[in-house]
């Protein structure tokens, strides 16, 4: 919500001032005014305790209004109020990015205190401007390949790029944040004793020989290929997370997140949902990459934060898919947005679906099986992939109308798909 202004006007300074001045006036209305001004001063300490005792128990409790200064009062998001016991000191690395974001506004909201990690790769801090200022997050601009002092109860660990583009942008960085990266949160949890929790993905599965994909499967990656620095740092990551657990005690959670969706999505992502949506608003064509019968299950970003939360309070150490098992090929995911966005875009007329080259080592199969996730969490998603959508697309839309036009990020990493285009030309 918009800051208010509030002006600095004290109504019982005022009618105090008055009452001295008729007090001056006659000796008759004297007494009478100094026993008003009294019973005033009485209504004034009784007034000015009970809005003491508000303000010291809003710290405590977490209160949605947080004045920052004297004369600007910022209106916060409705917070739980829970006891200073049940509170967490919460650690979510990435949290300005998409998901990152997502959980932050949700443990802030249930009355934990959070502390953010990011070095704004892909992250923005526009994702938490409802916060900005309020008392229960500290935002802190920090690499996690560097090691950092904190103390903390609880560490979501997710700092890394997860778009191919942006991890294929600086492959050797990819490797760095998910295996150095890993490795210093790991330390940090051992030494506060604090349960971590690391944001795995269905690309260790690699291109999936078995389908639907279980925790069990080993997974069939390119340890050489163009996303190698992101599913093998990821399957290094849990490496880590294992070996800390057996030697060391850690308390570890591990989630294999499937491509998720949703508002806070970077604008140029990259990835195939923000991708169509920003190109059928804009009235471009929407591109596959190659024959489009590749398939993905996508998941609502609201569905994920429940699985993650859930998963962190757990007693589950081993892996968990945590994704939506509706299953699509590219081809009819492009379908379904042509018909939800229509003619809504600049032109007024329906976009089509050109086909560009395929991508190497592109997953041919993509889908959960979420039995376990359903056994140990009782956990499924909840959000169909339309409403998702629809809460999406008006996202992306507040997005074009903040930002103008929305360059879209090429498979290649380094160029927009204009630029591509204009090559092939
Ligand atoms: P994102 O790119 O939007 O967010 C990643 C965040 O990490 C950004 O804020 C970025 O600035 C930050 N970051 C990157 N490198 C960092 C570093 N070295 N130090 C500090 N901060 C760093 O991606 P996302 O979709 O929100 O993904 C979040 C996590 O979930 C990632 O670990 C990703 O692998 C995992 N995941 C996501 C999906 C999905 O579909 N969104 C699927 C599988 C796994
Ligand atoms: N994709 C596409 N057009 C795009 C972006 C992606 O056809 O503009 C395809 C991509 O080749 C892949 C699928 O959509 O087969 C999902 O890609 P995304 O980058 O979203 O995530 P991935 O699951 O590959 O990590």
């Amino acid at each position: 919500m918009l800051p208010t202004k509030s002006k600095s006007f004290n109504p019982h300074q005022t009618s105090l001032v008055k009452l001295q001045q008729s007090a001056k006036e006659s000796p008759n209305t004297c007494r009478v005014g100094m026993a008003v001004t009294l019973t005033f001063l009485v209504l004034l300490c009784i007034t000015f305790t009970h809005t003491f005792s508000n303000v010291a128990s809003s710290h405590l409790h977490g209160n949605p209004t947080n004045t920052n200064s004297r004369t600007e009062r910022k209106m916060y998001p409705e917070v739980q109020k829970i006891s200073r016991r049940d509170r967490q000191r919460i650690l979510v690395t990435g949290g300005a990015g998409f998901v990152g974001s997502n959980l932050v506004h949700r443990l802030l909201r249930e009355g934990h205190y959070v502390i953010v990690v990011d070095n704004f790769f892909t992250g923005r801090k526009d994702n938490l401007h409802q916060w900005l200022g309020f008392d229960h997050l500290e935002i802190i601009r920090h690499d996690v390949i560097e090691p950092i002092h904190l103390e903390v109860d609880r560490i979501y660990h997710l700092a890394c790029p997860a778009s191919p583009p942006h991890y294929m942008y600086n492959k050797i960085k990819t490797v760095k944040t998910s295996t150095q990266g890993t490795l210093n949160m790991l330390g940090l949890a051992k030494r506060t004793k604090a349960r971590i929790l690391l944001t795995s993905t269905s690309e260790v599965y690699g291109d999936p020989l078995v389908h639907p994909q279980k925790e069990d499967y080993w997974g069939n990656v390119n340890m050489l290929g163009p996303r190698s620095c992101y599913d093998e740092g990821k399957r290094l990551a849990e490496t880590l997370m294992m070996s800390y657990h057996e030697q060391s005690n850690v308390d570890t959670r591990i989630a294999r997140i499937f491509n998720t969706f949703g508002p806070h999505m970077h604008p140029s992502d990259g990835r195939v949902v923000s991708n169509f949506i920003v190109q059928a608003l804009q009235g471009q064509d929407l591109t596959i990459y190659g024959d489009g019968m590749q398939t993905r299950s996508f998941q609502y970003v609201d569905d994920l934060v429940d699985g993650l939360m859930k998963l962190m309070e757990s007693d589950e150490t081993l892996p968990v898919n945590i994704g939506n098992p509706r299953e699509m090929t590219i081809k009819e995911f492009a379908s379904i947005i042509q018909k939800k966005i229509g003619t809504n875009n600049p032109n007024g007329k329906e976009v089509n679906i050109v086909h560009l080259k395929s991508t190497k080592d592109d997953p041919r199969k993509r889908k959960p099986d979420i039995s376990k996730a359903k056994r140990v969490l009782g956990w499924e998603p909840k959000v169909s992939t339309e409403d998702g959508l629809d809460s999406t697309i008006k996202y992306f839309l507040g997005e074009i109308e903040r930002l103008g036009e929305i360059d879209i990020v090429g498979p290649l990493a380094r160029r927009t798909l204009r630029e591509e285009e204009r090559e092939r030309e």
